[in-house]
């Protein structure tokens, strides 16, 4: 079983998948804002979710 993953579009598998907590909802809206059909259930791989969590640190 693979998913695609919405921000680097590389085929997955689903173990790497992660799905963002809402309490880090500044990542969720940035990815929607360039993937609009993205629903933060489908996840996103674990390389990106760190790199947009150090890249967004809350203010
Ligand atoms: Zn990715």
């Amino acid at each position: 079983m693979e998913f695609t993953c919405p921000t680097c579009g590389k085929s997955l598998p689903r173990e790497l998948l992660v799905i963002i907590p809402h309490t880090e909802e500044h990542i969720i809206n940035e990815i929607k804002k360039k993937h609009p059909d993205w629903k933060e259930e489908d996840g996103i791989c674990k390389k990106c979710y760190n790199y947009l969590k150090t890249q967004m640190k809350p203010q």
